[in-house]
């Protein structure tokens, strides 16, 4: 088979078959095969598209090109949960451990933020002592134990996509949903769960900004789930404002802690019950939806799932005791605040303006080797629907060591809308995607 043979079929409209997909990816991890030609395919595939089939295929030859990691040890049926990333989403933290609590094991493989979304990774290791680079045993022996664990993306899962993603970032070629699809679903069937959550984020601070694209999106990945055996649900979630109300690593570790405990905000608390609840019920402890909310609901008010954080952190080498004690994480270099400068009803909050001026102030990255400092973030004091006064703060700015907060105070004061008209709060939950629909 002739590469160029292939990019000559994709580029005239052809549905290519299994044989030259899997001819691709092989080439693709083995580097048999030049980035030019595989750029001129990605760009093919992104302009002419890819059925449904295609898709499923290009999934499995990427989960083939490596390891998928063998549960089997773990009794029970093991879950999973991906988000497309947004501001201020640190569910994983909180859904592990009320899943775990359920008594349904989760083993949480995560990455680290880019650009204006945070990553999970970086908000745990704000914990000081945590280590996400357990290794695969270590990694099995704690999810056996407790019923979760968190650990960083591992290269030895689906190395062709990690190759595809490199180039398809230099040759504006991911914003196709095929290829956006069949990379999320290779790493995360890769990782071994029987069934998985994906909670798809629309709007502002989204990577898909509307709903027509998000459920696109989801259907895309629902499909691909349900044609290699992987039980797929995709949840499509609110991303215009903030979730919650701390942006940043550490202020969101706190948030999670508070949440946990009964006292998170009411948005974000929503949310975290109606994925663990799909979680729990896709992980056969519970017959419906809604038995299975009621049972997270009884883990979290317990302090079972907080419990289980707990143990989750010292397993995996950090301080439990910030669980109770907050000043033993780490702190920005100073605070300030910005407050409203008149009366009225919160209309909107940008999502994507406090992502930039959060990495502005320190807590995320541009580039992958940027670091980061965890103390930084915003502390957001109104969502939509709020009503303000004038002088009331509406943000604060944790700025961190050597950082200036002019860049986040000029993103943070265009970021919120006052109006003078009622707001209805904006809706957690979309729509949900299953593969009965
Ligand atoms: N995230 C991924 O893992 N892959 C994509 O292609 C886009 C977002």
């Amino acid at each position: 088979m002739r590469i160029v043979d292939v990019i000559v079929r994709k580029r005239d409209g052809a549905a290519l078959t299994r044989d030259e997909i899997e001819f691709v990816v092989s080439g693709v991890t083995s580097g048999a095969l030049p980035d030019y030609q595989v750029s001129a395919l990605l760009m093919a595939m992104l302009l002419r598209g890819m059925t449904a089939e295609e898709t499923a295929w290009l999934t499995e030859a990427m989960v083939a090109s490596g390891a998928r990691v063998d549960l089997s040890s773990i009794p029970g049926t093991k879950v999973g949960k991906h988000s497309t990333g947004g501001v201020g989403d640190k569910t994983s933290i909180i859904v592990a451990p009320l899943v775990a609590a359920c008594g349904v094991p989760m083993p949480k493989s995560s990455g680290r933020g880019l650009g204006h979304t945070g990553g999970t990774i970086d908000k745990l290791e704000s914990i000081p002592g945590f280590k996400v680079g357990l290794d695969r045993e270590a990694f099995l022996a704690a999810v056996r134990d407790i019923g979760c664990a968190f650990v960083g993306q591992t290269p030895d899962i689906a190395p062709a996509d990690k190759k595809l993603y490199a180039l398809r970032d230099v040759t504006g070629t991911v914003e196709s949903l095929p290829l956006i699809a069949s990379s999320i679903m290779s790493k995360k069937i890769g990782e071994g769960t029987d069934a998985l959550v994906l909670d798809v984020k629309v709007g502002r601070g989204a990577f898909m900004k509307s709903e027509a694209d998000a459920r696109a999106l989801a259907e895309a990945m629902v499909s691909i789930g349900s044609r290699v055996g992987l039980t797929t649900e995709a949840v499509l979630t609110g991303m215009d404002a903030p979730l919650g109300r701390a942006v940043g690593n550490a202020l969101e570790i706190i948030e999670c802690f508070e949440t946990l405990k009964g006292n998170g905000p009411p948005a974000l608390e929503a949310l975290c019950v109606a994925l663990a609840a799909r979680l729990v019920r896709l992980g056969k402890v519970e017959p419906t939806l809604e038995a299975a909310e009621a049972r997270v609901r009884t883990v979290l008010s317990s302090g079972q799932a907080l419990d289980t954080l707990r143990k989750v952190i010292e397993r995996q080498g950090g301080d439990p005791a910030v669980v109770d004690d907050y000043t033993r994480l780490p702190r920005a270099a100073s605070v300030e605040v910005i407050t409203a400068t008149r009366d009225g009803i919160v209309a909107s909050v940008d999502a994507m303006a406090v992502g930039r001026a959060s990495m502005a102030l320190g807590a995320g990255r541009d580039r992958m080797d940027a670091s980061i400092d965890p103390g930084a973030g915003i502390i957001v004091g109104a969502q939509p629907g709020d009503a303000v006064t004038a002088g009331r703060p509406l943000f604060g700015l944790h700025v961190g060591r050597g950082r200036s907060s002019d860049e986040a105070r000029l993103l943070l004061q265009e970021a919120v809308t006052i109006g003078d008209a009622p707001v209805s709060a904006p809706r957690i939950v979309i729509d949900v995607v299953t593969q009965a629909a």
